[in-house]
């Protein structure tokens, strides 16, 4: 019995986390919850799961869970104290970590301090700490099992294979809904159009960073972080049709791809199990009716965010944490009506100007430096 602690469990990942345990209730215990404002699904998940602990934001809704579920045996905390007890609690075995943004990042860095195995949606956590998170890693001897469908592409094409062979990692992406788009009408899209992602159906901040394809440059952060490995080494290709995750090549030319319909439950199972493998209720892949796949590279003036992501990687140190932050703070305010997609790279890339990077050596210093990228970004949108 795998004993879990599911942090973000009313987001996308974290419901369809619980869709894996639910068909597997002989292998996986929930022991807590976290969530955010949608209350009526947290309490609804503690009445199917009976965690010991479930925790939200802010007091008032734990006082309004707390009724919504009275009668369980359920104990309701709040804030990050909340989550850090949601993360560290005794019986846990294993804390998925999906909550979204750099608000993922001190609960995660709690579970790993109290020992527990990590099965890491929350990509914000290795761009903004990377190095202080795979030093903690090594250091508590826990294992970081990656959720993210292109790093468990990456993660089973490096099975039964030597890491010195491989040359470099490709990850694909599916360039979202606007890698056609008229490049002189991308100023002008609307946010439904930007929320309409073609293969993935996920919350809106990674749905937006698809579509800036911020997204890819994130994951290209977190495989050189998991995978040891420069991002020069690390290539983008655009794959529309979303059903080879990401790419493995090896020193003698042969490429190992993971491939499958794209759902997340695929990959969230992996982590949970692996090394097992656990049915999922994806269904196979029928590829002639799929047809063909086809690639092509990503154009980076139509997606200057991935460049910024690259540049960021290079320049290293506090620069990914605070282009992580302008990138959460210029999402809020296109999906809040107060910027232009077009303006979503334009304000990280001028908060990136504005910045020298400079050393981090606590996680301390993360949040300093995402504090930094967030008063920059609003300060450059107020103008
Ligand atoms: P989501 O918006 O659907 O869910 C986010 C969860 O985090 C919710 O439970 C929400 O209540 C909680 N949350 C949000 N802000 C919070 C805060 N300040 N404090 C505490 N909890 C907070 O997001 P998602 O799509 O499930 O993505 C979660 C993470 O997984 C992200 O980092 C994303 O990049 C990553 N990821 C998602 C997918 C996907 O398919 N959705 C795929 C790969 C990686
Ligand atoms: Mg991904």
């Amino acid at each position: 019995m795998k004993k879990l602690s599911i942090l973000g469990s009313t987001g996308s990942i974290g419901v369809s986390t619980l869709e894996v345990v639910a068909a597997h209730r002989d292998k996986f215990e929930v022991v807590a919850l976290t969530g955010g404002t949608n209350l009526a699904l947290l309490s609804r998940q503690i009445k199917e799961f009976s965690p010991l602990v479930a925790s939200v934001i802010t007091e008032e809704s734990a006082a309004i869970l707390r009724k919504m579920v009275r009668g369980s045996k359920t104990e309701i905390l709040h804030g990050v104290p909340g989550m850090i007890a949601a993360a560290s609690a005794a019986e846990t075995d294993m804390v998925v970590a999906a909550i979204v943004g750099a608000a993922g990042l001190v609960p995660t860095v709690a579970a790993i301090r109290a020992g527990k195995d990590v099965a890491l949606a929350n990509k914000e956590t290795l761009v903004t700490a990377g190095r202080l998170i795979m030093d903690l890693v090594k250091e508590r001897g826990v294992n970081l099992y990656p959720v993210d469908s292109e790093h468990s592409a990456v993660f089973q094409s490096l099975q039964g294979h030597r890491s010195d062979d491989v040359k470099r990692i490709i990850l694909t992406a599916s360039g979202g809904p606007f890698s056609q788009y008229p490049l002189e009408k991308l100023a002008y899209v609307s946010i439904d159009d930007a929320l309409n992602h073609p293969n993935w159906s996920m919350g809106r901040k990674i749905t937006i960073d698809s579509a800036t394809m911020m997204n890819k440059g994130l994951e290209v952060i977190e495989a050189s972080w998991l995978f040891d490995m420069p991002v020069d080494r690390i290539s983008v290709v655009i794959h529309p049709q979303s059903i080879i995750h990401s790419m493995v090549e090896y020193v003698d030319g042969c490429v190992m791809a993971q491939m499958g319909v794209p759902d997340m439950k695929a990959p969230i199972a992996y982590a949970l199990t692996y090394p097992e493998r656990v049915a999922t209720g994806v269904c196979g892949l029928d590829l002639s009716s799929i047809g063909s796949l086809t690639f092509f590279d990503p154009d980076y003036e139509r997606f200057p965010a991935l460049r910024l992501a690259y540049r960021a990687a290079r320049d290293g140190e506090s620069m990914p944490a605070v282009m992580n932050a302008a990138n959460e703070v210029a999402v809020d305010a296109f999906l809040s009506g107060k910027a232009r997609f077009m303006d979503i790279a334009s304000i990280i890339g001028k908060t990136m100007d504005a910045h020298r990077p400079h050393d981090l050596g606590t996680i301390e210093d993360v949040l300093q430096a995402d504090r930094w990228g967030r008063a920059k970004a609003r300060e450059l949108l107020g103008n």
